[in-house]
């Protein structure tokens, strides 16, 4: 507890830098008094993948959701920053490009183009792409890990030793293991000035992060990764079954809700249709 306590109070002084960072900016993107010029940060969502859901009741340890029915969007994002890409979540795996829907269980998944495409319809190339982070490990949001090689992976501690720590595990994030990579507990401010900072928000998997972009016109943005899959999710507080500890989730919901008020961030929830049909789809962005 103390050190869940600990690690809070560290995430409001980092967000709290990050809000001030925001503020000094100016909407043309010109610099106030004596502070560095404004970054032009900007904002990009890729669509990576579609997953039909054929019973929800895995999304509600409360059992309410047993028996809907329903779609959830997969995204990617990428944040240009003066001092370097970042990829946000890698999606469902490329390899299903071309093929028709793939049942798997309560989950029909499909992806129209890899990242490879999606980047080069904004004229960059995977090798363009100096880091990368996943919210989790979870297979939608690390399908396409083998087309970054060359990137630079930022991770939390907790969620490395958790992606490693069984032979099934090594061998479904084998794409990971050669990588370059920066480990991190608590927070990590990726580009040192606030602007994009990763969030420890553990429960849904023992590493689970989310993603603080404070843009100079649009303002604080909150990408939850999977801490909600759903709107009513966030409004009931809804724990999905197969999360690794309710609790600590729990924490986490509260942790997430506290920032978000104080920002008056916009909140992202990834999977979540109607959030991410309101975001320009590159090669529009936010900035
Ligand atoms: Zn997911």
């Amino acid at each position: 507890m103390i050190k869940r306590l600990l690690a809070f109070s560290l995430l409001m002084a980092g967000c709290s830098q990050g809000e001030q960072s925001a503020g000094m900016q100016t909407s043309s993107g010109e610099s106030a008094g004596n502070f560095v010029a404004a970054a032009p940060l900007k904002l990009y969502t890729f669509d990576c993948g579609n997953i039909e859901v054929s019973d929800f009741d895995a999304f509600s340890s409360s059992g309410d959701y047993a028996g809907q029915v329903g779609r959830l969007t997969n995204t990617c994002y990428l944040i240009r920053h003066p001092a370097g890409d970042l990829i946000w979540d890698l999606g469902l795996p490329h390899g299903l490009v071309g093929s028709a829907p793939q049942v798997d269980g309560i989950f029909t998944v499909s992806l129209e183009s890899s990242l490879t495409d999606l980047l080069a319809e904004i004229d960059l190339t995977v090798t363009d792409i100096d880091f990368m982070s996943v919210s989790h490990s979870h297979f939608d949001h690390t399908g396409q890990a083998s087309l970054f090689p060359d990137v630079k992976w930022l991770v939390h501690q907790n969620e490395l030793e958790h992606m490693f720590s069984t032979e099934e595990s090594k061998a479904q994030n084998a794409a990971f293991a050669g990588l370059n990579k920066t480990t991190f507990s608590d927070n990590h401010d990726v580009f040192g000035d606030g602007s994009v900072v990763i969030l420890e928000m553990p429960g849904h998997t023992p590493g689970h992060t989310v993603l603080q972009i404070n843009l100079p016109e649009s303002g604080p943005i909150l990408l939850t990764g999977d801490l909600y899959h759903r709107t009513e999710s966030r409004e009931l507080q809804r724990v999905p079954r197969f999360n690794t500890d309710e609790s600590e989730t729990r924490v986490s919901m509260a942790a997430f809700e506290r920032l978000a008020t104080e920002l008056g961030a916009r909140v992202i929830i990834q999977h979540e249709p109607t959030d991410v049909a309101a975001l320009p789809q590159s090669p529009a962005f936010l900035q």
